[in-house]
């Protein structure tokens, strides 16, 4: 990654699962840049595209249409071994299934300590210090395998972080934990994780990071900063208005457009 590009830039990002009878469009039109030292909560229902996105940032997936660099390099362009290696020296990773982070019959620690090897940076210093920060410090020597569903998640957490990535992908990273434990989790991905890009239902994790992009039907429709929200002009100037409008403005329903000097107004036409 060169370091004066944004960590993610989409353009135009399209994303289409084909299966056997059917394509689905998971993304469309997607236009996204994070900047180096944001960290951004990716909201928004179940089936929205959060997942699909956070795989297309991990290099896991190619977009089907559109652009996308990860630092410097469009992914596009890179063959499958630079891919990879981009993938190793710089991105964290937490799958939102926390199990299948982990190798389960090696131990805890082993497992934080497989993940720096990839780099060559392993150090024992570093393993205890996360395992620590993430409370599994008298489970070190455990199998993934035998822990919780939220200990094998804030283990993921860890070794996601265990090779210094320079971003940070995380998909529902609390979503088996408690309060305290969450908050734990939280304050660890902001700190080491220098960017991160976070998909979370959890309020109080959205709060936390320093923006929010909502997604909703494939498309980015609000975004937050600052605790203020704002819905987002997409490419043919469509907007998603929130939910909590739709009984002012029902889906399908006509409405006025009325222009005033910072925008324009919606009235809905009375039928
Ligand atoms: P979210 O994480 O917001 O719940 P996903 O990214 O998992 O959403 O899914 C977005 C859409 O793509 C959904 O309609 C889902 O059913 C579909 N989808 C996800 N993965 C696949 C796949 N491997 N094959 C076909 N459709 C998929
Ligand atoms: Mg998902």
């Amino acid at each position: 990654m060169t370091p004066t590009a944004p960590a993610v830039r989409c353009d135009g990002v399209v994303q289409i699962y084909k299966t056997r009878e059917v394509e689905v469009v998971a993304l469309r039109d997607i236009d996204l840049v994070v900047e180096d030292g944001e960290s951004v909560a990716l909201l928004g229902p179940s089936g929205a595209g959060k997942t699909t996105l956070l795989w297309l940032l991990a290099g896991l997936l190619r977009p089907s249409a559109g652009r996308l660099w990860l630092g410097g390099a469009e992914v596009g362009r890179l063959g499958p071994r630079a891919l990879d290696r981009l993938r190793a020296a710089q991105i964290g990773v937490v799958l939102q299934n926390p199990a299948r982070n982990l190798v389960p019959y090696a131990s805890a620690a082993q497992n934080v300590a497989f993940a720096q090897r990839a780099v060559r940076r392993r150090s024992r210093q570093r393993t205890d210090d996360l395992l620590e920060r993430v409370g599994l410090a008298p489970l070190r020597d455990r199998p993934a395998g035998l822990l919780s569903g939220g200990e094998q998640q804030r283990l993921a957490v860890a070794v996601a972080l265990a090779n210094r990535p320079r971003l940070l992908l995380a998909d529902e990273p609390t979503s088996q934990l408690d309060a305290g434990s969450a908050a734990a989790v939280v304050e660890l991905i902001k700190e080491m994780g220098p960017t991160s890009v976070v998909v979370t239902h959890d309020p109080g994790v959205g709060e936390a990071m320093s923006r929010t992009v909502t997604i909703r039907d494939g498309r980015i429709g609000a975004e937050g900063r600052d605790g203020e929200d704002f819905v987002v002009i997409g490419r043919e100037g469509a907007v998603q208005l929130p939910p909590e409008y739709h009984g002012l403005l029902p889906p399908g329903s006509m409405a006025r457009v009325e222009p005033v000097r910072d925008g324009v107004i919606l009235r809905r036409a009375e039928p």
